[in-house]
């Protein structure tokens, strides 16, 4: 993007399951914006195991949201590195109070909500189903295994990540709902 260009500071919201990944990869090869996701960020702090890595991973594992000013602090510091650039924030804000830090520190142009029915979530989640040596997914709907149950190439049984499963899928749908109602409602 040329230096007289405005830089463009933008949020993406969408449940788990509403494709939020797909879209955000389509729009930011599409506009040249930098990706920047809170999980991504808390997944390489764990990785690297540092202090907010070993911190986010006691609150990861119970599904709980990481603190506010841990979150808001790791977030607000990755954007001041993408000073040049235009950016496209995923994950981040989850809260009000996240929110209007970010207010705070930028002017956001513009909050793409990604409106998937709630039904339609639910059957893409449940229907993800992973080959545990491999890793290899399969989903019911697009990508369907030739033998139900089992791994194409290795006829091997496969499993449903714990995150995948009906009643946790539905957990983290209304999670992710009474969190994220406060975000809209302020936007
Ligand atoms: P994600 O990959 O966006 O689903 O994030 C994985 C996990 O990281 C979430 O389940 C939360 O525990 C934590 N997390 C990610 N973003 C935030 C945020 N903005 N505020 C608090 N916790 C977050």
């Amino acid at each position: 993007m040329g230096a007289s260009t405005r830089l463009l500071c933008t949020v993406i919201m969408g449940a788990p399951g509403s494709s939020k990944d797909t879209v955000s990869s389509r729009i930011i090869k599409h506009l040249e914006l930098k990706h920047v996701s809170s999980g991504d960020l808390l997944r390489q702090n764990m990785l690297r195991g540092t202090e907010i890595g070993v911190l986010a991973k006691t609150f990861i594992d119970q599904g709980k949201l990481i603190p506010h000013d841990v979150m808001t602090r790791l977030a607000l510091h990755e954007l001041k590195n993408l000073i040049e650039h235009s950016w496209l924030l995923d994950g981040f804000p989850r809260t009000r109070p996240q929110a209007e830090a970010l207010d705070r520190a930028y002017q956001i142009d513009t909050v793409i909500n990604l409106n998937v029915p709630f039904e339609v979530i639910k059957q893409r989640l449940t229907a993800r189903w992973i080959y545990p040596t491999s890793g290899r997914v399969y989903k019911i709907e697009f990508n369907s295994p030739k033998t139900v149950g089992t791994d194409d190439p290795t006829g091997e049984p496969f499993v449903q990540h714990e995150d995948d499963k009906p009643e946790t899928a539905i957990k983290r749908l209304k999670a992710y709902e009474a969190q994220t109602v406060l975000v809209l409602q302020y936007y």
